[in-house]
């Protein structure tokens, strides 16, 4: 079993969570982006960000979770250098669910579904710097810039049956994200998971220091097979923190005992419980762009798009527009295929595809004249080569194309007369036609329609 615990800065904010210093932090001058208040001193006050809770409360919602009535603050206490309080302002369900949201949702491209148990807000702590390396450094520098930057932790149930799984995953919240305007989620350390492991209903052991999606699902893959091969030789596997080295692509165990920290959670008392209205939550909810997730289930169910296909589709952001500007009821599954297979296929890249010159009105003549069966699938994607590079107009590509039935009896006599002897045994053995059809589609490279060819072919044959 694999469950995930992921950190995301909300860096489109101005400010830190509880003081007016900046919530950019990076490219400073170590500890210039400091106060009394996220410096820890006594005697200071924080003042809670309130655009930090309305932009948690917008993830929440877009992870189907149920945000609360109240929200609380509490006090998690320990004692690290990178956090000059001693304790991190963060949030707990002692009382019930005061967090920014629990009990979400999000359902995978192959259908599973990944409980989110609860988002939490909370303060980054400050940055420490090891001199020569984190191998038997002799200094460590703490840069406290980063101290209460405001932080979105999103934790899951154990749902995930891969690591693989586990990074799709990573790159649909970090879509989500990023379409709610309230993340980059590529800037460095934006966006971090830990991950958790079980095999065989054993102990449960934390991976953390993963600094990518792809250095993640190589760390729970290594801890996987490793906990199996612990399994399979009879040995215990101790509940612990584990970091990932990724120089030796393994994990080692952690030296600080993070496990077996006890928090001693209490309420901060400095922040008031804050209520969250009613309708400020519905006006969050209807301002919402329609995540990736949901418009792929869209696609889906109202389209009858295979998910897949939808998938593909959502990867680009310029073929959504195509697609959603060209469909009509009729012919929705046939612009999302043609999208995914022939313009994917001849406009390789993101950037290619968004510098061609098809647009949605060549999309849906295209789409159009296939749906009546005006022109074959052969034809439809050697036209939208041609416009894709070139450009132009539909009918006058497709001009070139067309043949009328004279045109076509003439093809076919022909091919009749060279192929004498395969029009003798089509005329015994039906299925031997196919070769006729086939070479007559050659000739008129793809423009006929088989159908017609058939019809012909059979015609001819019998007279
Ligand atoms: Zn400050």
């Amino acid at each position: 079993m694999i469950g995930l615990e992921i950190h995301c800065q909300l860096t489109r904010l101005h400010s830190k969570l509880f003081c007016p210093c900046k919530a950019d932090y990076r490219g400073m001058e170590p500890n210039s982006n400091t106060c009394p208040v996220c410096l820890g001193l006594p005697g200071t006050l924080p003042l809670l960000n309130s655009r930090a809770v309305r932009q948690g409360a917008a993830l929440a919602i877009s992870l189907n979770c149920t945000p609360p009535e109240r929200l609380a603050f509490f006090r998690k206490n320990y004692f690290y250098p990178d956090l000059p309080k001693n304790y991190q302002i963060t949030q707990f369900d002692a009382y019930g669910d005061t967090s920014i949201g629990s009990n979400g949702i999000i359902r995978m491209d192959d259908g599973a579904e990944i409980r989110i148990r609860r988002i939490q807000l909370e303060e980054d702590p400050g940055r420490l710097i090891y001199e020569g390396g984190s191998d038997g450094h002799q200094n460590t520098l703490v840069d406290y810039n980063r101290a209460g930057v405001p932080l979105l932790e999103i934790v899951t149930e154990p749902d995930f049956d891969s690591p693989r799984q586990a990074r799709t995953f990573m790159n649909i919240l970090a879509d989500t994200v990023k379409n709610l305007g309230i993340a980059d989620p590529h800037l460095d350390g934006a966006m971090r998971a830990d991950g958790n492991v079980s095999v065989h209903g054993g102990s449960k052991v934390e991976i953390k220091n993963i600094n990518s999606f792809h250095d993640l699902e190589k760390a729970l893959h290594y801890e996987m097979t490793r906990q199996n091969s612990l399994h399979e030789n009879n040995i215990t596997i101790q509940q612990e923190t584990r970091h990932w080295d990724d120089r030796r692509r393994i994990t080692i165990p952690s030296r600080t005992k993070e496990a077996e920290l006890d928090y001693r959670y209490f309420l901060e008392a400095d922040i008031p419980w804050v209520v969250l209205d009613i309708d400020a939550m519905q006006e969050i909810a209807n301002s919402i762009p329609e995540s990736t997730t949901a418009r792929r289930d869209r696609y889906i169910k109202q389209y009858g798009i295979k998910p897949q296909v939808a998938s593909a589709l959502m990867a680009d952001t310029h073929c959504c527009h195509l697609f959603e500007e060209a469909l009509t009821p009729d012919t929705a599954l046939i612009i999302a295929n043609i999208l995914t297979t022939d313009f994917m296929g001849v406009m390789d890249t993101r950037e290619k595809r968004a510098a061609s010159q098809l647009n949605a009105e060549h999309l849906s003549r295209l789409a159009a004249l296939l749906n009546d069966n005006k022109i074959t699938r052969a034809v439809a994607k050697d036209v939208l080569y041609k416009i894709a590079k070139k450009g132009g107009d539909i009918e006058d590509v497709l001009d070139a194309k067309i043949f009328d039935s004279s045109k076509l009896y003439e093809i076919i006599s022909d091919v009749l007369k060279r192929e004498p002897t395969a029009a003798a045994e089509a005329r015994i053995n039906p299925p031997a036609i196919n070769y006729l059809v086939g070479i007559v589609m050659r000739e008129t490279r793809g423009g006929a329609n088989p159908q017609d060819v058939l019809g012909i072919l059979g015609e001819l044959l019998n007279r």
